[in-house]
């Protein structure tokens, strides 16, 4: 059967430790789906098909990586289009206790549905969406942390 994994987040943007982690994924298994989880509840800084256009430059080319969006819980949305795992990237103390909690609850939700972990590479383990945002609203530069053909 074939081996297909999501790899869910906001991508608001996607970073350079986002793309490092879905490439290295790529031996593992025989499909990526880079899912944007859109929560209505939630304020983002990037529209969702801009941030969805962005995935797609990223990763343009590779046929084993597509990007999709959902809504709801992240295992339902596995089940629905047939993945068996999920893939997370950990950068340090705090995504790994957080992230643990997740998979632990994702577990209790769907055991057919196993985490993969990966750690990101030390370069990018500082990168954090949420600083770039941050970074970027008060005007500072942000390319340096983005996959080279996205330009905000
Ligand atoms: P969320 O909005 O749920 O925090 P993100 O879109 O920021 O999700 O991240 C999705 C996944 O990418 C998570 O597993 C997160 O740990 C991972 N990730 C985020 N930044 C990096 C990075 N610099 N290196 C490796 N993994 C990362």
């Amino acid at each position: 059967m074939k081996k297909v994994a999501v790899f869910p987040g906001s991508f608001d943007p996607i970073t350079l430790g986002h793309e490092a982690v879905v490439l290295r994924a790529l031996s593992l298994f025989d499909e990526i789906i880079v899912a944007i989880g859109n929560n209505s509840q939630k304020k983002y800084m990037f529209d969702l098909k801009q941030r969805q256009t962005w995935i797609e430059e990223t990763f343009k080319g590779i046929d084993k990586i597509r990007t999709d969006i959902y809504e709801g819980l992240t295992v339902n949305y596995c089940e629905s289009i047939g993945a068996k795992y999920l893939l997370r990237g950990l950068r340090n103390q705090q995504d790994f206790e957080f992230e643990r909690s997740i998979a632990q609850m994702n577990r209790d939700l769907n055991d057919e549905i196993e985490t993969i972990f990966l750690f990101t590479d030390p370069e990018y383990s500082a990168i954090n969406s949420t600083i770039v945002r941050d970074i970027h609203r008060h005007g500072g530069e942000v390319s340096q942390f983005l996959p080279k053909n996205i330009k905000i």
